[in-house]
């Protein structure tokens, strides 16, 4: 799971490597800090120093401004749930830091630039310092001492960067970490060592090692919403919603109704739902009004479960799906009572595939020809 800055910078703070003070925002947008100060935006990606999302703010107005951007989304950047503002930090140079994950060598390695900052990804690969760590090991004075040397900084600064480097090298094992970059590593201009920016990556599959980890749903608003029903949802680019129950029956006809000449707009894969009552089936399939497809293509065969729940959760939903053009295909338990219940609404309703999409490539945001 990715972090925000915040989050991470907070991780970092418990592990004793410094970073500048700072604090999230409030809903009124106002901040404990005084003037002058940094406002980031805390959306998930990187590069907004390049887009606008990392300003110099000198006073409550402009703070004000630049919080209701962040939150609304600008053309550079997606819309975010926080804002973090920092006292500013005078820069002498900025580093690149960071522990990451070597998969072919199957080992920690550690990242080092002397010129960080946010054209790192410009920068020479055989210009970065990387240096496999051992995951039973701690940091030793050879490799602090290359680190020191590699990013030419001042010897009276050796000290810090070893504590540094020990305290990442520690909270990346403690974390289970998959990343802990930091860029920039500030020097200041009165000699301090500072994490400017933090992108922490946590693995989910040791989740259950740490109480309290923060959770950063992915994906968009229509995935949420569906994720929230117990079902999965992903969003495509077209204009057909299919839904299915079964991971494999959903890719099959995501491409079935991409070979007949139509463009799916999402899939929801209903999953276990189906075992679980009309009433979660049918907030799922609500959640495609999200989208305004303009047509809904429901494809189930159901042998344990039963269709007529799912019919059921359909008519349920209906008020708000019924503006899609919408076409069920459902055979196995209970299909001919699912079909006598669909036929309370206006859906074209088979037990054939082949018939449900020839009638899929038909509907059009018009009539149904
Ligand atoms: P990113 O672009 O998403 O990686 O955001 P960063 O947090 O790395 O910020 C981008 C750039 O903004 C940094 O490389 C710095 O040059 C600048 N910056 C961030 N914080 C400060 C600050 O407190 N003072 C000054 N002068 N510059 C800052
Ligand atoms: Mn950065």
């Amino acid at each position: 799971m990715r972090t925000t800055e915040h989050q991470g910078k907070l991780i970092l703070a418990r592990h004793g490597i410094p970073v500048p003070r700072g604090s999230l925002v409030g809903r009124a947008g106002d901040s404990l800090l005084g003037f002058p100060l940094m406002a980031k935006t805390q959306i998930l990606e990187g590069g907004r120093g390049r887009r606008g999302g990392v300003r110099l703010v000198q006073t409550r107005a402009e703070l004000a401004a630049t919080v209701a951007a962040f939150r609304a989304g600008t053309s550079d950047l997606p819309p975010a749930d926080d804002v973090l503002v920092e006292e500013v930090l005078d820069i002498e140079r900025e580093h690149y830091l960071a522990i990451i994950l070597d998969r072919e060598r199957r080992s920690p390695l550690l990242v080092a630039h002397s010129r960080g900052g946010i054209e790192i990804e410009s920068r020479d690969d055989r210009t970065f310092l990387a240096r496999p760590l051992d995951i039973r090991a701690d940091v030793d004075a050879g490799l602090i001492a290359a680190v020191h040397a590699h990013l030419g900084l001042e010897a009276s600064l050796q000290p810090a960067l070893g504590r540094l480097l020990a305290n990442l090298w520690a909270m990346f094992r403690a974390e289970d970490c998959l990343l802990a970059e930091i860029n920039p590593l500030v020097v200041t201009t009165s000699g301090r060592l500072v994490a400017a920016d933090a992108r922490v990556v946590l693995d989910d599959a040791a989740a259950f090692r740490h109480a309290g980890m923060p959770s950063n749903p992915d994906g968009t608003p229509f995935e949420r919403a569906v994720a929230a029903t117990g079902a999965v949802g992903t969003e495509l680019e077209g204009d057909v919603a299919v839904v299915t129950s079964g991971a494999g029956l959903g890719m099959c006809t995501v491409d079935l109704v991409a070979a007949a000449g139509r463009s799916p707009g999402c899939l929801i894969d209903l999953g276990g739902l189906v075992f679980q009552g009309s009433q979660p089936i049918g907030a799922a399939l609500e959640c495609v009004s999200l989208l305004h497809p303009t047509t809904l293509f429901v494809n189930v065969f159901l042998q344990a479960a039963r269709c007529d729940h799912l019919a059921r959760g359909l008519l349920a939903a209906w008020p708000r799906v019924g503006s899609a053009r919408t076409v069920v295909r459902l055979r196995g338990e209970m299909a001919p009572e699912a079909a006598r219940i669909l036929e309370g609404c206006e859906a074209f309703v088979t037990e054939d595939l082949l018939d449900a999409l020839d009638m899929v490539s038909r509907t059009t945001s018009g009539l149904i020809e």
